[in-house]
């Protein structure tokens, strides 16, 4: 599939009609869109990035940070610390870059949801077919060979301190079977692989390079407003008519797009994220290569406060990962194979906000970290250290500017982990996320919730959101499983097949 596929509007007229707009193609989006479209409705799926073929550049590269993440990655949600942020803008959204790794939504999330949000419909049995169904469509599948190393270092170092720790499925597609002792290759089934294609066939149009900046309600009408920018055609304005509206622009451009529109309530005001500070590991032998894959292992033994897990590792993302400590920055350059950079991400108590400002295009994302989370960070980092060190790490690298590397001396060297600080510095401390939602929750409690059980937004009429804005709090594992699971629930619901 390319963009050259019909149904792919290339040259798009000033003003559309559609009966169901569907605005924002990531899991959200592409689902609801492909099983509307399959149920027969007339579909328009709108959206702000272009259409790259998964295989348009190597994952997790440079080319393919400029080609799909939102302004390169550089975005960040302000707070005491900062903590950066990444969002995918093309066709496929976040389902394009991410790393594919797949839970569902835990037992003890739903039940919080249903108590605190009075979200009707959403125990574990209602969710299993939608579970079901989403991990069929996109293969979530385990590796069919041997894991990274440098994943496994750290489930061996969890496991020898008597924690839980397990492989993370992936919604994956393994070349044929390995023979064990390499880590095995395959394509990441993304949006683009998977439901956009199947909303293409079954009737679908998919507008591209089209930000949405404004919708009203004209009559029984949504009206949306938008730009139309493709790189090869005049830059246009253009106006979609639709009956029904679904916003599945992800948990910050969702928020910002209806506050923009003078749609507010509880909009915006409760975003989550899983903060998440990371260390390099240095170990006596090779653990990195540069066919290394994803490492798959996390451990879950303090789930949901916090969990622990390996990332990408190749030489530029060791290099950013390295900047807290330049002193060491050569080290990089000679001993990478034998490094690995690895997370602490929790399940904070914090919540931020999105706003618009006046003139800027982008909105003004807020996140306050608590103390509490301060110290739980400090708390998952130290975990985090004891098990690499367990593992046989002799050096560690945390993402906190002006300190010490750590170093290891005796079997866990419980002296140099005290060296972190009991509640991480926050002038200090580099947190990233990669993990957003909650900022429109969904739920019959009118004074948290910003739309119905199912996505429909409190106070008017065919206006739904479908992403993940609408979680009503973080999960506490890799949100995009529960984001396609209620995106199919809810799309259901609409079509009155539930
Ligand atoms: C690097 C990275 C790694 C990740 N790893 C994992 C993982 O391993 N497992 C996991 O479960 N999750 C992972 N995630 C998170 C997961 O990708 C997201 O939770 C998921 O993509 C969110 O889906 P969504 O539909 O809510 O929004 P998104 O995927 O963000 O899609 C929203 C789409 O809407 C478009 N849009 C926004 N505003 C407008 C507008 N005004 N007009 C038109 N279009 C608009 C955007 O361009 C975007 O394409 C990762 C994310 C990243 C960035």
């Amino acid at each position: 599939m390319n963009s050259l596929t019909p149904n792919v509007i290339i040259d798009p007229p000033t003003t559309l009609i559609c009966k169901i707009a569907v605005v924002g193609s990531g899991p959200g989006g592409a689902i609801t869109a492909c099983l509307l479209a399959e149920a027969g409705e007339n579909v328009l799926l709108i959206e702000e990035g272009s259409f790259w073929p998964l295989e348009s550049c190597e994952p997790f590269s440079p080319a393919e940070m400029i080609q799909k993440y939102r302004h390169g990655g550089l975005t960040a949600a302000f707070g005491k610390p900062k903590i950066q942020y990444v969002e995918g803008c093309c066709v496929g959204g976040g389902s394009e870059i991410n790393s594919a790794l797949y839970h569902r939504t835990p037992a003890e999330i739903l039940e919080r949801w249903r108590r605190d949000f009075a979200v009707d419909g959403l125990t574990e049995k209602d969710l299993l077919p939608h579970f079901t169904a989403c991990e069929t469509a996109v293969q979530v599948c385990s590796l069919p060979g041997k894991a990274p190393i440098a994943s496994l270092k750290l489930h061996e170092g969890a496991t020898r301190l008597g924690w839980e720790s397990l492989e993370v499925p992936r919604w994956f597609q393994y070349q044929a079977q390995t023979d064990g002792t390499t880590s095995p290759q395959g394509t990441r089934q993304s949006m683009t692989k998977t439901f956009i294609p199947r909303a293409l066939a079954a009737g679908c149009q998919l507008l591209t390079n089209t930000r949405i900046h404004r919708i009203s309600q004209q009559g029984k009408q949504w009206l949306l407003k938008g730009e139309f920018t493709g790189s090869d055609q005049p830059r246009k304005l253009i106006e979609i008519s639709a009956e029904n509206l679904f916003i599945c622009c992800g948990a910050i451009q969702t928020p910002a797009l209806l506050r923009r529109s003078g749609i507010t309530h509880n909009i915006g005001n409760s975003l989550q994220v899983h903060p998440t500070v990371k260390i390099i590991a240095q170990f006596p032998e090779a653990v990195n290569s540069l066919d290394m894959g994803v490492p798959v292992h996390q451990v879950k033994e303090f789930s949901p406060e916090f969990s622990l897990g390996c990332s990408i590792s190749s030489p530029p993302y060791l290099a950013v990962a390295m900047t807290d400590h330049p002193q060491y920055r050569s080290i990089i350059h000679d001993s990478w194979e034998n490094m690995a950079v690895y997370y602490a991400m929790i399940t904070g108590e914090g919540q931020g906000t999105v706003r618009n400002l006046p003139i800027y295009r982008d909105p003004w994302v807020q996140y306050p970290l608590t103390q509490s989370d301060l110290e739980l960070l400090s708390k998952a980092l130290k975990k985090l250290a004891m098990a690499l060190f367990e593992a046989g790490a002799t050096y560690l690298y945390p993402s906190i500017t002006k300190t010490q590397r750590l170093m290891h001396s005796g079997k866990v060297d419980q002296i140099s982990i005290d060296q972190i600080p009991t509640v991480l510095p926050p002038d200090r401390t580099n947190l990233m996320t990669v993990h957003l939602f909650s900022s429109c929750p969904m739920g019959e409690n009118q004074q948290y919730c910003a739309t119905d059980s199912f996505g429909k937004v409190h106070g008017f009429d065919h206006l739904y959101i479908a992403d993940a804005s609408l979680l009503c709090t973080a999960p506490g594992v890799n949100p995009q499983g529960s984001i396609m699971a209620i995106a199919r629930r809810n799309a259901l619901k609409f079509l009155g097949r539930l």
